[in-house]
């Protein structure tokens, strides 16, 4: 199927890679907004220290100053930059990963291509292409987009780049598809806040670089057992906020934390789990898969929690609002949420991944298609970015929930020896026949 969607006709298109959102402001659009910073201080005046979980939540995505709501969080000097919007090839690859799926499955009638957090809407584009080119196989089903996305900045934008002028706002604040739209070729696309929202089916869910912007609570081994960490009013300066260790158990400090845990601080998103666990329970009943990439670890990491700005690291209570706000993805706690009605792979790392997709190759056939001096120099310095283990190969991982006939040898007759389950492309090899 490689050789298939990456034809050496494939043109070579790079997108300006130097901010992952390259979206300003339009003029006039900037409206004053109340400080995130003040906004936080009232709070905790009015009711005591909230937990990093609140903290980062309103940071992030109160739907008035949160840092994903705000329009100038998004220009040429962007915080930080995601492979989709490093290369093309990354969301190629995952389109591969989306078809060879459904094609494991039997080639189900009705595809729902499901994203969480899709960002500007690259990966999308990307996947949505490969589908185009591979109309010969994939043409046979029903395919739609659904888009899981709550900053109404970030969703026009998608909007944007998937359906040009196509879209259209829901007349209600409140309606669960709050936007809707027609790629060029006529999939249908829609918009939701939550995942809840999105209708039951066969689906392939994506998640790139999603779960580390959802809120975690942290947890400080003490004398006294487990405390969890929140955050304060500095007493000593009165516009800045500081950690503090509670002083009793809260409700999840008291729930959230291992029993068996050897760890002296732990995080814990429990908004992950509950997503986890909702991509779990859908898979099980619909059949399907979700594909998890985002930098974590296997329940190994203590303290991860920081601010991007600039590309640069940045203090995370300081100018609230300002800045990304992210922690590792625990995927030992993913593995745990999802439970045994799914089967799990990885981690693995984006290394692993990439190359097991068939990234070398891919990059030799737009190398051998490109005479530009600078788009090759540029094709070889994405690609490196992306597969490099002290770059985003080895911080990146992947990980799977995939149904769970997806890995189990088929039975057959008595007597016959029983087939191999297909392997899942990108956790092995793939071979070229
Ligand atoms: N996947 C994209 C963008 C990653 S940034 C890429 O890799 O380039 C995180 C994305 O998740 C943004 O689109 C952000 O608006 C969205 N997001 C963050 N928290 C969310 C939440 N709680 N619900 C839905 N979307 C959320």
């Amino acid at each position: 199927m490689i050789s298939r969607v990456f034809s050496p006709s494939a043109a070579v298109r790079w997108r300006a890679a130097q901010t992952r959102l390259s979206c300003s402001s339009p003029p006039g659009e900037e409206k004053p907004r109340p400080s995130m910073l003040r906004h936080l201080t009232s709070k905790i005046k009015a009711t005591g220290p909230i937990t990093v979980s609140e903290y980062m939540r309103e940071v992030l995505t109160n739907p008035v100053a949160g840092y994903y709501v705000r329009n100038n969080m998004l220009g040429p000097n962007g915080d930080f930059i995601t492979s989709p919007e490093i290369s093309q090839i990354f969301g190629e690859l995952l389109g591969v990963w989306t078809v060879s799926e459904w094609m494991a499955a039997g080639r189900p009638k009705q595809l729902q291509l499901v994203e969480l957090g899709p960002g500007k809407g690259s990966l999308a584009v990307d996947v949505l292409r490969v589908f185009n080119q591979l109309r010969s196989v994939v043409g046979a089903a029903s395919v739609s987009l659904h888009l899981v996305e709550v900053s109404p900045v970030l969703s026009r934008l998608q909007a944007e780049n998937l359906t040009g002028s196509h879209s259209q706002q829901a007349d209600a604040e409140d309606e669960p598809v709050y936007r809707r739209g027609e790629t060029a070729t006529g999939l249908p696309v829609s918009w939701y806040r939550r995942l809840e929202d999105v209708p039951s089916g066969f689906s392939i869910f994506l998640a790139h670089e999603f779960f580390d912007a959802l809120p975690i609570h942290k947890f400080q081994r003490t004398q006294r057992g487990w405390r969890e960490v929140m955050v304060d009013i500095d007493p000593e300066k009165m516009d800045q906020l500081r950690f503090v260790v509670a002083p009793s158990p809260t409700p999840a400090s008291a729930t959230f934390v291992q029993a068996d845990e050897r760890r002296d601080h732990v995080e814990v998103c429990a908004e992950a789990g509950v997503v986890v666990q909702q991509l779990a329970r859908r898979i099980q009943q619909d059949g399907g898969a979700a594909l998890i990439a985002d930098y974590g670890h296997d329940g190994t990491k203590t303290d991860t929690f920081r601010g991007f700005k600039g590309h640069r690291l940045h203090d995370v209570l300081s100018s609230p609002g300002s800045a990304d706000l992210t922690a590792d993805v625990d995927f030992g706690f993913l593995r745990r949420m999802a439970g045994g009605g799914v089967a799990c792979l990885g981690p693995v790392t984006q290394t692993t991944f990439l190359k097991n997709m068939g990234i070398d190759s891919r990059l030799q056939v737009l190398l051998r298609n490109c005479s530009d001096a600078s788009t090759r120099e540029q094709l070889l310095g994405s690609y490196d970015m992306l597969t490099s283990r002290s770059k985003m190969g080895e911080r990146f991982h992947f990980f799977s929930l995939l149904h769970r006939s997806r890995l189990a040898e088929p039975t057959r007759p008595a007597g016959k020896r029983s087939a191999a389950p297909l392997p899942v492309a990108g956790f092995t090899e793939l071979s070229f026949s």
